[in-house]
């Protein structure tokens, strides 16, 4: 599904992801973990053309398509999603009509009908009744004034109207007590039916017990120094970074 190969990215100048290479097949799950500053956030942020990062030279496929070759929206479009490290307040946009918005855009994008705003109403309460997200958050702003743990559950909201093919998860975790981890671990579990593969950040046991990854790998100073099975993580927690020589 997505393959990314010797990839440089630079921000403000400075190279923060060096030769990084990784791929990742249709139905896995990857966890990325690192110290604080080892370049998690603009590797995920790069695969999205976020406008503070510059890719300088490498490779990256998706879905058999030059990844690097599309705008953000196109990227979107074609099946990827980056839940936000730290999601950005847009006052003056209604939550509800942006959800809407961007589910029409790829559905747009892939020759299907517009939903009208009834269906999609009735679409997006199922989903927060399943899930056990309040509805209240579908009339407010689209993060304005939300709380950490509100951001993150309208990220996974975002998740489960979407249902992209690779979902990058930075740290959806944070902010969220442990019901409310259970809550977004299962949102996200409900997504992996074996087509769609996961890249997730997160430093917590709580989120890599919940989703238990196929593949981990350790992220420093912009590389890949260490790759393995969950027992990786298991270890990372139990013994810290240093046990693995970060
Ligand atoms: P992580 O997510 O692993 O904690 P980041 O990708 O956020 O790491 O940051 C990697 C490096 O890039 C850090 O040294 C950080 O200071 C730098 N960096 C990140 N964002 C910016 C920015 N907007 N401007 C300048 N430097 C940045
Ligand atoms: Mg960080
Ligand atoms: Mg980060």
């Amino acid at each position: 599904m997505l393959s990314i190969k010797n990839l440089n990215v630079k921000i403000e100048n400075n190279e923060i992801i060096k030769d990084f290479s990784l791929d990742i097949k249709k139905g896995e799950v990857h966890a990325l973990m690192g110290i604080n500053g080892a370049g998690k956030s603009t590797l995920v942020k790069a695969l999205c053309d976020h406008y503070e990062c510059e890719v300088t030279s490498g490779s990256v496929e998706f879905n058999d398509k030059d990844l690097l070759e599309l705008d953000a929206s196109q990227r979107a479009n074609e099946g990827l999603f980056l839940s936000f490290q730290n999601p950005i307040e847009v006052p003056g946009v209604n939550n509800m009509y942006f959800l809407k918005s961007a589910l029409n855009a790829k559905r747009e994008y892939q020759g299907l009908e517009e939903l009208d705003a009834a269906s999609f109403l009735k679409e997006i309460k199922a989903i927060t009744a399943e899930f056990g997200i309040d509805n209240k958050i579908l009339k407010r702003d689209l993060n304005a004034g939300f709380s950490g743990g509100e951001k993150k559950r309208n990220e996974l909201l975002q998740l489960l109207v979407l249902k992209p093919d690779l979902i990058l998860l930075d740290e959806i975790d944070s902010g969220l007590d442990v019901d409310a981890i259970k809550l977004v671990a299962n949102g996200i579990n409900s997504l992996l039916d074996g087509n769609r593969s996961v890249l997730m950040i997160t430093h917590y046991d709580k989120l890599l017990e919940a989703i238990k990854p196929d593949f981990v790998h350790v992220l420093k100073d912009g590389k890949i120094i260490q790759s393995g099975d969950y027992s990786l993580a298991e270890t990372i927690q139990e013994k810290g970074y240093e046990a693995i020589g970060v």
